[in-house]
């Protein structure tokens, strides 16, 4: 399975892997993450 980004809809944390995690380490919201498109996702960690 391809990895894929995921953004956090509540604090813009951004996780790659297979999926988005139940919840969220930096904000501490479940299921806030959304699939995010690679460009998009670098945008949000400032690359
Ligand atoms: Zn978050």
């Amino acid at each position: 399975m391809a990895k894929k980004f995921f953004i956090c809809n509540v604090c813009g944390d951004v996780h790659f892997g297979e999926a988005g995690p139940e919840e969220c380490p930096t904000c501490g919201v479940e299921n806030a993450y959304e699939r995010a498109e690679r460009d998009e996702a670098l945008e949000a960690i400032g690359v």
